[in-house]
Formats: C-alpha cells, structure tokens, sequence
C-alpha cells in the first residue's frame, strides 16, 4: 500500500450535484506536436486526449521529457517556432454560448489573445518567465486589467492591489509599486499569481509553479492555490513530475511518458488502484513520511529512452518489469476504460482482476 507525503483528498469536489454531468471546459483530442530536426523527427506530444471540467483541478505527472510543457504551450497556441501540429483538436468553452478551436487559431490572432487575456491564465516555475523586470509589479496587472476588462487608470490601481491582497502579498498598497527583483522568489510566484488570476480565468494553467521553491513555501503557494481554486471556480492544470504534490491538489489525474497519456484517474484510484505498471513505478518511488527517511527509494529501471529512437509497441516496455515479448514490444496499447479510469497497458484487466481478488 502506498502512502503519500501528503493526505489523500477523499470524494469528488467537482461534483457538486449527484445528478448532473460535469461539464467539460476544455477538451483535447488526438494531439500531435512534432519537432523535425536534423537527428530525426522528435514526437513530443504523440497523440494526447484529455479533458478538464469546469472547476476541477486535473494533474499531469510524468518525468522530464515527456512532453507536459510542450502539451501546455500547444493549448495556449504558444509552441517553439520550429514546432509543428499536424493532427489534433482542442476545444474550448469557457462560458455558454462561448466557444474556441483553439488547435484551428493562430498564435497572434484576436481570438487567441483574447483567450490567453481573459480565459486563461498560465504560471511557470520561473515567475520571470511571465513577469517583465522593467516594470512595476502593479503596473503589469494594471495593463492586463485596462486592456482585457476595459478598467480605468484608478480601477486598475484598486484591482492590481485587491489582487496582491487576494494572493497573501504583504503590504499590498506598498508592494504594487515594487520591482520583481525587490521581491523573494515566493513572493514573485505569488506576483505571477495575481498577474494570471487578474482577469478571472476559467482556466488555470500551473506548470511545475513549486518545483523551484523550499518545501514550506511550496505549501503555501499550493495552499493559496487550492483557496484561490475555490474561490474564483477556476478549473487547474496542474504540472507536475512530483506525485506528492498531485495528492495534495488535483481531483483527477493523467499520467504522461513519452509524448503519450498512459494513465487517468480519480486521484484515489491513481494511489489505490493504478493500473499502469509506470504509474506503479511512480509511486512506489515516492517518499513516504516516517517510514522512508534515510533510506534508498526504489527508482524506476533504465533511464527515459532518448527521443529520437521511442521504442516501438508500448514505450515504456524495456523498462516494465509485466512487459511480455512479442506483445508489448511489437503492439501499441489501446486504451483500456475502467469506469472513470484508462490505462493503455496491454495487462490493465490482470491489474483490476487483482484488485477485486482482495476486496
Ligand atoms: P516536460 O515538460 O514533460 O519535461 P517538454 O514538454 O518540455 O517535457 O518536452 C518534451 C520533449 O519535447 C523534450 O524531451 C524534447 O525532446 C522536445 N522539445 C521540447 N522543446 C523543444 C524545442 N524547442 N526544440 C526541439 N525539441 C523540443
Ligand atoms: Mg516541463
């Protein structure tokens, strides 16, 4: 049995009446983002579906280099210059009546501002990433505000501060006129923060926003994350490589190796019944409070294959300790629905008839 460093969250927030479906905000459907370089053809996002309800906080875990950023950057139509979407869609519908292909628009178009503007708010490891050095921390939101909300010079002012207040920034009528360097590295993320959330999203997305910080400030960013979620109703991507971290926020889970979605579930189901022999591997290595300090974590065999030469069949065979030849090394899995849960693992129903065999 595995045990988080952090409490499981129990139930299902996003489901708030019994009786109705969620609905959906954002929908991802057989997306593709290739690189062609000179090594070969890099396929980063190789076929990823996922969705996000309205409200929900959905996370993605996988190791470095399994294409979670670049998945994210395809979303907000913000990918590398030599990147090439061949196949896919994303749908977006961040209020009734109101709906976007984003995988049909442009980088630059209206639309497509207008959504990274007003619909969707992005969060990086690196607050530098999003915030300019040149300009005041007030001034930044104040721009976003007048220009996406239409607020005054004086009502821009009012919000830039009632937002670093809403973000737990100390002295926020002192601190709006601060420079991002005046400010330590929790304070920049929680700047970032109130620059994404200044227009009320309907969608967060959090890319590894604690991975840089200290643990203690790593709680309180995702403290303020999870009140900031209930609050305002903002649905979270939240991206991650550290599963503790998932536990402590998300309502639901995909788990990502080599440009693939192998894995989604209730966070529950992702602890207690995961039917992915990588999510196993995952979670087996994380550190469990009390009983693991000091001592040497299982980690996961064989380094992640190097993105030029992905093996065929299922990806992750030459390093699944269940990986049978001629099957997994040869075919690529489908995916295997469960109720709420899929894994594309060849075996998934041998995971589940173990599962019911000890209930
Ligand atoms: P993650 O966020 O999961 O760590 P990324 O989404 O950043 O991974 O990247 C996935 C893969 O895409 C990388 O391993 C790399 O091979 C490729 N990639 C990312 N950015 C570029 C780029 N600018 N040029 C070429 N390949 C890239
Ligand atoms: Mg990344």
């Amino acid at each position: 049995m595995v045990c988080a460093m952090r409490p499981i969250p129990m139930g299902n927030k996003t489901m708030t009446n019994q009786n109705s479906a969620p609905e959906r905000l954002l929908e991802l459907d057989n997306v593709h983002v290739h690189f062609p370089l000179r090594e070969g053809l890099v396929k980063a996002v190789n076929g990823v579906s996922y969705h996000v309800n309205k409200g929900e906080v959905l996370g993605i875990v996988g190791e470095s280099g399994s294409g979670k950023s670049i998945t994210a950057r395809a979303i907000m139509r913000l990918l590398p210059k030599r990147a090439e979407a061949p196949e896919g869609r994303i749908s977006f519908r961040p209020r009734n009546g109101e709906s976007y292909e984003l995988s049909a628009l442009g980088r630059n178009s209206r639309a497509m501002r207008q959504v990274r503007g007003q619909h969707i708010g992005m969060i990086f490891q690196e607050p530098m990433t999003a915030l300019s050095p040149v300009h005041t921390i007030g001034a930044q939101i104040m721009r976003t505000v007048q220009l996406h909300m239409g607020l005054s010079r004086q009502a821009a002012r009012a919000r830039a501060i009632e937002l670093l207040a809403k973000v737990q920034m100390p002295r926020p009528n002192e601190l709006v006129d601060a420079f991002p360097h005046q400010l330590s590295g929790g304070m920049r993320q929680r700047a970032m923060i109130a620059l994404a959330i200044s227009c009320n999203p309907s969608l967060l997305i959090a890319d590894e926003p604690t991975t840089a910080l200290d643990v203690t400030t790593e709680a309180q960013i995702l403290e303020l994350l999870k009140e900031l979620q209930s609050e305002l109703g903002m649905a979270i991507i939240f991206i991650t490589h550290n599963f503790g971290v998932v536990a402590d926020i998300a309502d639901r889970v995909s788990v990502m190796y080599l440009g693939k979605i192998v894995e989604t579930a209730t966070v529950d189901d992702i602890f207690y019944a995961a039917k992915h022999p990588y999510t196993q591997a995952l979670l087996r290595s994380i550190p469990r409070l009390g009983v693991d300090q000091g001592r040497r974590l299982p980690t996961i065999p064989g380094m992640v294959p190097d993105p030029f030469s992905v093996p065929s069949g299922c990806a992750f065979n030459p390093r699944c300790s269940h990986a049978v030849a001629g099957i997994c090394d040869t075919q690529v899995p489908p995916e295997k629905i469960f109720g709420s849960q899929m894994s594309r693992c060849h075996f998934a129903e041998q995971f589940a008839a173990r599962e019911a065999a000890h209930v």
